[in-house]
């Protein structure tokens, strides 16, 4: 039995922190933290849907749905359902739009700030920061083109990055403009490789026949154009003030960031303004959250017009970045660990865990017979914050002894006054 590559399990105590469970709650903890004081609400969508939902959704000629997606068919009775064909999600916006839909969540309110946080899915080719099963954790929010969700949502993204203590980040942003300008910018882009075609390799010509904005967004990189065509020459007006405006108030909100007139992001379903937050201590694939306008996705999902803005960060990239304070703080730590002398005292030792774990203390005992210094070692190699030592006197006089185990204090204390507030204030202090 092995492991499919590119996937992970993630445990406690792993040693890999990509792989380690306490960081995955803590992230979680956290992020949601940010969440939370913007006011967006989970949406929890399957990880199979049918391809479909992808394929018009992301674009035909993307990577993820050209080469990335892992799509299959049901065998029922012997034979394959010809007229089903399904995947494993590749991201999530996709999947939220049509679930915004299925459920009719625009009627309902006007505007919905989403978020979902889940494995997705691409074929990719393994490396650090990119696997075939990764996480995201995205926000959407649907039904407005106000300039200042904008705003909010990138003062989301970095309020998480905050949160997480990540400060070595740079923020991007571009204004792509409506379908018509990006359409001008596809043929100027083929125009202008077709002009420099002895300079492309066969493999990148072939991209900039398929489509002309994704050998802007994968692959002019590997080239030095000093004249690379930009989305900046085919905005109208409107799209143009919007930008303008944008600038402003990040500016005016103490937000950093740099235009980067060759951001055009991988995906079709963007339009206007698009922005990526990169860190430079992701080695290559420096690019932690992506996001941006989605105005046509649910007209074309065959609902109303509808204005969404929306980002996805990887989580397993998120985690790469934590530095060792945030990994030592999410490290579990035990309250009380109850060491008992003898069989004797056993259930009395019991019933003293049983009460710790009803007030609401991590609690834990070893159950099988050790030495004291065994269970001691125990205690400590759990992190445990306090020792209960339960002995025959201990037992006869119903008393427990409580040991802090970072300074070593010891008090003793009546069992039932476990209970009391004073007691398990100076226990939480
Ligand atoms: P990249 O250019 O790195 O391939 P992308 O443009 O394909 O990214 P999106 O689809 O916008 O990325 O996904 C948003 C975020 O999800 C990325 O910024 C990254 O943090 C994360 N991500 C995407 N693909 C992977 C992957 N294969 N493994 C881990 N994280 C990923
Ligand atoms: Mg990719």
């Amino acid at each position: 039995m092995k492991l499919i590559k590119g996937f992970r399990d993630i445990f406690p105590d792993s040693e890999i922190d990509i792989s380690n469970s306490e960081l995955w709650n803590s992230i979680n903890i956290l992020i949601k933290q940010s969440l939370d004081k913007f006011n967006f609400s989970e949406i929890i969508t399957p990880p199979i849907e049918y391809d479909s939902t992808f394929k018009s959704g992301i674009g035909d000629d993307t990577d993820i749905v050209s080469k990335e997606m892992y799509e299959f068919i049901l065998k029922k009775d012997d034979e394959f359902s010809k007229n089903e064909t399904f995947c494993l999600r590749p991201e999530g916006t996709a999947s939220v739009v049509r679930s915004y839909l299925e459920h009719s969540l625009g009627k309902k309110k006007k505007i919905n700030k989403l978020f979902y946080c889940g494995p997705m899915f691409r074929y990719e080719r393994s490396q650090r920061g990119r696997y075939r099963q990764f996480h995201q954790i995205g926000a959407e929010i649907l039904g407005s083109k106000n300039i200042y969700y904008e705003i909010e949502l990138i003062g989301l993204a970095i309020d998480i990055l905050r949160n997480l203590q990540i400060i070595d980040f740079k923020l991007e942003v571009n204004n792509i403009g409506d379908e018509d300008s990006l359409k001008k910018l596809g043929k100027k882009v083929f125009e202008f490789a077709n002009d420099n075609k002895n300079k492309i390799n066969p493999e990148d010509f072939k991209i900039v026949e398929k489509n002309p904005l994704r050998f802007l967004d994968k692959a002019i990189h590997k080239y030095e154009f000093s004249d690379i065509p930009s989305s900046k020459e085919f905005l109208n007006n409107e799209s143009n003030e919007r930008f303008d405006e944008l600038k402003e108030l990040l500016n005016k909100n103490s937000i950093e960031f740099k235009v980067n007139e060759q951001l055009i992001r991988g995906i079709d379903y963007y339009n206007d303004t698009v922005f990526e937050i990169k860190s430079s201590n992701l080695g290559s694939q420096d690019t932690i959250l992506a996001g941006g306008r989605y105005d046509n996705l649910v007209e074309k999902f065959g609902g109303p017009k509808t204005d969404c803005i929306g980002f996805a960060a990887g989580i397993e990239r998120l985690i790469l970045l934590l530095n060792n304070n945030v990994k030592k703080a999410s490290k579990i730590k035990i309250d009380f660990y109850v060491i008992y002398q003898s069989d004797n005292t056993k259930s009395y030792a019991y019933s003293v865990l049983d009460k710790l774990r009803k007030i609401g203390f991590r609690s834990e005992m070893d159950h099988d017979r050790k030495s004291f210094i065994k269970q001691l070692k125990s205690a400590s190699k759990n992190n445990s914050l306090y020792t209960v030592v339960v002995g025959e006197e201990e037992k006869i006089n119903n008393f427990v002894k409580i040991k802090e185990l970072s300074s070593g204090d010891e008090f003793t204390i009546k069992f039932d006054n476990l209970f009391q507030e004073k007691i398990i204030d100076l226990v939480k202090k």
